[in-house]
């Protein structure tokens, strides 16, 4: 159900309840830290090669962090400056730097985009924006899909990290005029919050406790929603599912989110 947004009048300027004080750089035992604990596994689509980055601690509580853009790089910076305190897990993939993977089967060519692999209606549409597809180029999609998917299986809860352009896209996409809004269930927007700098869930109880914290989020209809392969759709109704989305450079921001998202998730009982 599509309900209408509720605008809040903040009339205090929001100040987050968090406190963060780990904004300085990288120092030198973070990154040794982040080397010891990181491993590469070797992927293949069609003829191309390339790494899946897992940094595994332990899963206690069972949260795994992932990035699924590599483009969308302050997102995994906060991700590597997040981790060595905090020993979280987290993945992301390493294919050349851009946000679509390309490989070729022969001669043929394809690209996909990562976060459009994981329904077979998402693989035919990524492939055909990227101009070529085939069952062959389908079909080894979607065994990575698979195979990237059982390495985040022990998750009872999953964090994305993405980042975005101050352009068209933002949490404004989700009202009900918006080109978004068939994917929205509830939506909470803080205006005191920049529009690029917000939450996505599938989960009820976690969308609740973010409006309690007034961050500016979004409950996925997971009835109506659009079947665009994300992974969102994905774990609709299979397991809670957390989004940040930042604009591209807000580190600050998006290790705030991180903090704050990690605590609400290990108190909540959507950790079974
Ligand atoms: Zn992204």
């Amino acid at each position: 159900m599509v309900r209408p947004q509720k605008f809040l009048l903040v009339i205090v300027l929001f100040t987050s309840s968090i406190a963060f004080a780990q904004q300085d750089s990288i120092t030198q035992s973070d990154i040794e830290s982040v080397k010891r604990d990181t491993t590469r596994r070797s992927v293949q689509i069609g003829d191309f090669m390339f790494n899946q980055v897992l940094f595994k601690h332990r899963l206690d509580p069972p949260i795994i962090f992932l990035n699924l853009h590599e483009n969308e790089q302050t997102s995994i910076e906060a991700l590597k400056k997040y981790a060595p305190d905090t020993a979280i897990s987290y993945t992301y993939l390493e294919h050349g730097g851009e946000r679509r993977i390309s490989f070729t089967i022969g001669e043929e060519k394809y690209n996909f985009d990562p976060n459009r692999m994981f329904t077979k209606k998402g693989r035919k549409h990524t492939l055909r924006d990227g101009g070529n597809h085939s069952k062959k180029a389908n079909y080894q999609v979607e065994k990575f899909a698979t195979d990237f998917l059982s390495t985040i299986s022990e998750a009872s809860a999953i964090v994305a990290v993405h980042n975005n352009t101050d352009s068209n896209y933002s949490i404004l996409s989700y009202k009900p005029d918006g080109s978004e809004s068939k994917n929205t269930d509830s939506l909470y927007i803080n205006p005191e919050m920049d529009p690029d700098d917000f939450i996505y869930t599938t989960n009820l109880a976690f969308y609740q406790a973010m409006v309690k914290h007034k961050i500016s989020v979004i409950l996925q209809d997971n009835k109506k929603f659009v079947d665009d392969g994300s992974l969102s759709v994905y774990c609709a109704r299979r397991v809670c599912y957390v989004n940040i989305e930042t604009e591209h450079g807000h580190l600050d921001k998006q290790l705030e989110l991180l903090q704050l998202i990690h605590r609400v998730l290990r108190e909540q009982i959507v950790i079974k």
